[in-house]
Protein backbone atom coordinates (compact mmCIF):
# COMPACT_ATOMS: atom_id res chain seq x y z
CA UNK A 1 0.00 0.00 0.00
CA UNK A 2 1.37 3.78 -0.77
CA UNK A 3 2.39 5.47 2.64
CA UNK A 4 -0.39 8.18 3.03
CA UNK A 5 1.88 10.52 4.30
CA UNK A 6 4.30 10.92 1.29
CA UNK A 7 2.48 10.79 -1.83
CA UNK A 8 3.96 11.50 -5.25
CA UNK A 9 2.88 14.96 -5.99
CA UNK A 10 3.60 16.87 -9.59
CA UNK A 11 5.83 20.67 -8.72
CA UNK A 12 4.25 23.52 -9.40
CA UNK A 13 6.19 26.72 -10.58
CA UNK A 14 5.98 29.70 -8.13
CA UNK A 15 6.02 33.31 -10.27
CA UNK A 16 7.19 35.87 -8.06
CA UNK A 17 6.86 39.71 -9.28
CA UNK A 18 6.86 42.69 -7.21
CA UNK A 19 7.96 46.17 -7.68
CA UNK A 20 11.63 47.11 -7.16
CA UNK A 21 12.12 47.27 -3.29
CA UNK A 22 8.73 45.45 -1.86
CA UNK A 23 10.64 42.88 -0.46
CA UNK A 24 10.89 39.91 -3.00
CA UNK A 25 14.22 38.81 -3.20
CA UNK A 26 14.42 38.70 1.06
CA UNK A 27 11.16 36.49 0.89
CA UNK A 28 12.89 34.82 -1.74
CA UNK A 29 15.49 34.08 -0.10
CA UNK A 30 13.54 32.72 2.90
CA UNK A 31 11.65 30.59 1.60
CA UNK A 32 14.53 28.72 -0.48
CA UNK A 33 16.31 28.57 2.86
CA UNK A 34 13.70 26.36 4.26
CA UNK A 35 12.20 24.55 1.47
CA UNK A 36 14.44 21.83 -0.02
CA UNK A 37 12.33 20.72 -2.69
CA UNK A 38 12.38 24.33 -3.88
CA UNK A 39 14.95 25.80 -6.36
CA UNK A 40 15.49 28.96 -8.39
CA UNK A 41 15.16 29.13 -12.25
CA UNK A 42 18.96 29.31 -13.52
CA UNK A 43 18.20 31.52 -16.86
CA UNK A 44 20.73 31.54 -19.60
CA UNK A 45 22.93 34.64 -20.64
CA UNK A 46 24.88 35.66 -23.52
CA UNK A 47 26.67 38.65 -20.82
CA UNK A 48 29.97 37.28 -20.00
CA UNK A 49 30.66 35.73 -16.64
CA UNK A 50 31.50 38.64 -13.59
CA UNK A 51 34.51 37.62 -11.50
CA UNK A 52 32.92 35.21 -8.83
CA UNK A 53 30.19 33.62 -10.66
CA UNK A 54 29.60 30.19 -11.36
CA UNK A 55 28.30 28.31 -14.63
CA UNK A 56 25.40 27.01 -13.67
CA UNK A 57 24.35 28.40 -10.43
CA UNK A 58 24.33 32.32 -11.34
CA UNK A 59 24.20 31.35 -14.81
CA UNK A 60 24.32 29.04 -17.81
CA UNK A 61 26.65 31.15 -19.84
CA UNK A 62 25.82 30.50 -23.41
CA UNK A 63 26.71 31.97 -26.90
CA UNK A 64 24.45 34.55 -29.01
CA UNK A 65 24.41 31.82 -31.55
CA UNK A 66 22.73 29.00 -28.92
CA UNK A 67 20.83 31.12 -27.24
CA UNK A 68 19.02 31.94 -30.62
CA UNK A 69 18.99 28.31 -31.31
CA UNK A 70 17.05 27.45 -27.80
CA UNK A 71 14.70 30.06 -28.41
CA UNK A 72 14.05 29.70 -32.04
CA UNK A 73 13.23 25.91 -30.83
CA UNK A 74 10.95 26.66 -27.94
CA UNK A 75 13.66 26.20 -25.33
CA UNK A 76 12.58 29.18 -23.49
CA UNK A 77 9.45 29.77 -21.30
CA UNK A 78 10.48 33.37 -21.37
CA UNK A 79 13.33 35.55 -22.78
CA UNK A 80 14.52 39.06 -22.79
CA UNK A 81 17.11 41.39 -23.91
CA UNK A 82 18.26 44.20 -21.58
CA UNK A 83 21.44 46.16 -22.27
CA UNK A 84 22.52 44.31 -25.44
CA UNK A 85 22.32 40.72 -23.79
CA UNK A 86 20.10 37.94 -24.03
CA UNK A 87 18.19 36.45 -20.81
CA UNK A 88 15.96 33.66 -20.84
CA UNK A 89 14.87 30.84 -18.69
CA UNK A 90 15.14 27.53 -20.14
CA UNK A 91 12.14 24.87 -20.61
CA UNK A 92 13.80 21.49 -19.94
CA UNK A 93 14.75 21.80 -16.49
CA UNK A 94 11.92 23.15 -15.50
CA UNK A 95 9.73 20.32 -17.17
CA UNK A 96 12.11 18.13 -15.70
CA UNK A 97 11.23 19.71 -11.73
CA UNK A 98 8.05 19.18 -12.41
CA UNK A 99 7.45 15.79 -13.26
CA UNK A 100 10.01 14.78 -10.11
CA UNK A 101 8.00 16.80 -7.84
CA UNK A 102 10.62 19.90 -7.38
CA UNK A 103 9.09 23.16 -7.58
CA UNK A 104 10.67 26.19 -9.08
CA UNK A 105 10.62 29.65 -8.12
CA UNK A 106 10.67 32.74 -10.76
CA UNK A 107 11.56 35.94 -9.86
CA UNK A 108 9.97 37.75 -13.07
CA UNK A 109 8.62 40.84 -13.92
CA UNK A 110 5.20 41.25 -15.06
CA UNK A 111 6.57 40.87 -18.34
CA UNK A 112 8.00 37.54 -17.83
CA UNK A 113 5.52 36.84 -15.82
CA UNK A 114 2.64 36.88 -18.60
CA UNK A 115 5.82 34.99 -21.46
CA UNK A 116 5.50 32.29 -18.78
CA UNK A 117 2.12 31.75 -18.50
CA UNK A 118 1.51 31.84 -22.20
CA UNK A 119 4.05 28.93 -22.41
CA UNK A 120 2.91 26.96 -19.50
CA UNK A 121 -0.38 25.21 -18.57
CA UNK A 122 -2.13 27.17 -16.12
CA UNK A 123 -2.27 24.06 -13.84
CA UNK A 124 1.46 24.17 -13.03
CA UNK A 125 1.30 28.18 -12.31
CA UNK A 126 1.04 29.61 -8.77
CA UNK A 127 1.46 33.73 -9.44
CA UNK A 128 2.31 35.74 -6.16
CA UNK A 129 2.49 39.67 -6.67
CA UNK A 130 4.68 41.55 -3.40
CA UNK A 131 3.41 44.88 -2.46
CA UNK A 132 4.82 47.28 -0.53
CA UNK A 133 2.55 49.01 2.84
CA UNK A 134 2.82 52.16 1.46
CA UNK A 135 4.74 55.03 -0.91
CA UNK A 136 6.57 56.47 1.70
CA UNK A 137 7.89 52.65 3.13
CA UNK A 138 8.86 51.80 -0.83
CA UNK A 139 10.86 54.73 -1.02
CA UNK A 140 12.47 54.01 2.34
CA UNK A 141 13.47 50.58 1.80
CA UNK A 142 15.01 51.86 -2.11
CA UNK A 143 16.78 54.23 0.60
CA UNK A 144 17.64 52.05 2.84
CA UNK A 145 19.22 49.03 0.49
CA UNK A 146 21.45 52.00 -0.14
CA UNK A 147 23.25 50.36 -3.57
CA UNK A 148 21.69 52.51 -6.11
CA UNK A 149 22.27 56.23 -6.68
CA UNK A 150 19.56 58.95 -6.42
CA UNK A 151 18.75 58.37 -10.20
CA UNK A 152 18.23 54.60 -9.97
CA UNK A 153 15.57 55.09 -6.88
CA UNK A 154 14.03 57.70 -9.04
CA UNK A 155 13.45 55.03 -12.22
CA UNK A 156 12.52 52.51 -9.49
CA UNK A 157 10.10 54.60 -8.06
CA UNK A 158 8.72 55.63 -11.84
CA UNK A 159 8.46 52.17 -12.51
CA UNK A 160 6.49 50.68 -9.73
CA UNK A 161 3.11 52.29 -10.65
CA UNK A 162 3.43 50.54 -13.72
CA UNK A 163 4.53 47.12 -12.41
CA UNK A 164 1.70 47.29 -9.23
CA UNK A 165 -1.13 48.25 -12.26
CA UNK A 166 -0.69 43.91 -13.10
CA UNK A 167 -1.71 42.90 -9.29
CA UNK A 168 -4.60 41.70 -11.08
CA UNK A 169 -2.99 39.44 -12.83
CA UNK A 170 -1.85 37.17 -10.20
CA UNK A 171 -3.44 34.39 -7.83
CA UNK A 172 -2.10 35.94 -4.20
CA UNK A 173 -1.20 39.47 -3.38
CA UNK A 174 1.04 39.74 -0.44
CA UNK A 175 1.48 43.09 1.40
CA UNK A 176 4.92 42.71 2.82
CA UNK A 177 4.50 45.01 5.76
CA UNK A 178 5.94 42.61 8.62
CA UNK A 179 8.52 40.89 7.31
CA UNK A 180 7.64 37.44 9.07
CA UNK A 181 3.79 37.80 8.73
CA UNK A 182 4.36 38.16 4.60
CA UNK A 183 6.84 35.39 4.90
CA UNK A 184 3.95 32.91 7.05
CA UNK A 185 1.14 34.05 4.37
CA UNK A 186 3.46 33.08 1.31
CA UNK A 187 4.65 29.64 3.64
CA UNK A 188 0.57 29.04 3.77
CA UNK A 189 -0.10 29.23 0.00
CA UNK A 190 2.66 26.97 -1.07
CA UNK A 191 1.27 24.69 1.49
CA UNK A 192 -2.60 24.85 0.30
CA UNK A 193 -0.93 24.70 -3.75
CA UNK A 194 1.13 21.55 -3.16
CA UNK A 195 -2.27 20.02 -1.71
CA UNK A 196 -4.49 20.49 -4.43
CA UNK A 197 -6.04 17.81 -6.09
CA UNK A 198 -4.47 17.86 -9.74
CA UNK A 199 -0.83 18.27 -8.46
CA UNK A 200 -0.93 15.03 -6.17
CA UNK A 201 -0.25 12.63 -8.70
CA UNK A 202 -0.09 9.88 -6.29
CA UNK A 203 -3.64 9.95 -5.10
CA UNK A 204 -5.27 7.73 -8.21
CA UNK A 205 -2.80 4.43 -6.72
CA UNK A 206 -3.90 5.80 -3.28
CA UNK A 207 -7.56 5.30 -3.78
CA UNK A 208 -6.62 2.35 -6.25
CA UNK A 209 -5.13 0.17 -4.00
CA UNK A 210 -7.94 1.48 -1.47
CA UNK A 211 -10.83 0.43 -3.26
CA UNK A 212 -9.10 -2.54 -4.57
CA UNK A 213 -9.14 -3.76 -0.63
CA UNK A 214 -13.01 -2.81 -0.09
P1 LIG B 1 13.15 43.59 -4.01
O1 LIG B 1 13.82 42.27 -4.21
O2 LIG B 1 11.66 43.50 -4.11
O3 LIG B 1 13.71 44.69 -4.84
P2 LIG B 1 14.45 43.55 -1.36
O4 LIG B 1 14.10 42.17 -0.88
O5 LIG B 1 15.84 43.81 -1.82
O6 LIG B 1 13.39 44.05 -2.47
O7 LIG B 1 14.06 44.54 -0.17
C1 LIG B 1 14.34 45.94 -0.22
C2 LIG B 1 14.78 46.42 1.19
O8 LIG B 1 13.67 46.36 2.09
C3 LIG B 1 15.87 45.56 1.80
O9 LIG B 1 16.77 46.40 2.52
C4 LIG B 1 15.11 44.64 2.75
O10 LIG B 1 15.90 44.23 3.85
C5 LIG B 1 13.97 45.54 3.22
N1 LIG B 1 12.72 44.83 3.57
C6 LIG B 1 12.12 43.80 2.90
N2 LIG B 1 10.96 43.44 3.51
C7 LIG B 1 10.81 44.27 4.58
C8 LIG B 1 9.79 44.42 5.61
N3 LIG B 1 8.70 43.65 5.66
N4 LIG B 1 9.98 45.38 6.54
C9 LIG B 1 11.07 46.18 6.50
N5 LIG B 1 12.06 46.10 5.57
C10 LIG B 1 11.93 45.16 4.61
P1 LIG C 1 22.49 41.00 -14.76
O1 LIG C 1 23.24 40.99 -16.06
O2 LIG C 1 22.79 42.21 -13.94
O3 LIG C 1 22.68 39.71 -13.99
O4 LIG C 1 20.92 41.06 -15.11
C1 LIG C 1 20.45 42.11 -15.89
C2 LIG C 1 18.96 42.07 -15.99
O5 LIG C 1 18.50 40.88 -16.65
C3 LIG C 1 18.23 42.08 -14.64
O6 LIG C 1 17.23 43.10 -14.70
C4 LIG C 1 17.61 40.72 -14.53
O7 LIG C 1 16.38 40.77 -13.81
C5 LIG C 1 17.36 40.37 -15.97
N1 LIG C 1 17.29 38.92 -16.17
C6 LIG C 1 18.10 37.96 -15.64
N2 LIG C 1 17.71 36.74 -16.00
C7 LIG C 1 16.59 36.90 -16.76
C8 LIG C 1 15.70 35.98 -17.41
O8 LIG C 1 15.85 34.76 -17.37
N3 LIG C 1 14.67 36.52 -18.09
C9 LIG C 1 14.46 37.86 -18.16
N4 LIG C 1 13.39 38.28 -18.83
N5 LIG C 1 15.27 38.76 -17.55
C10 LIG C 1 16.31 38.28 -16.86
Amino acid sequence: MTDPSNLARRGLMLIMSSPSGAGKSTLSRKLLEREPDMAMSVSVTTRPPRPGEVDGKDYHFITPEEFRQLRDSGGLLEWAEVFGNFYGSPREPVEKALAEGRDVLFDVDWQGAQQIAQAMSQDDLVRVFIMPPSVEELHARLRKRAQDPQEVIARRMAQAANEISHWPEYDYVIINDDLDKADAELAAIIRAERLKRHRRTGLHEFVRGMTREM
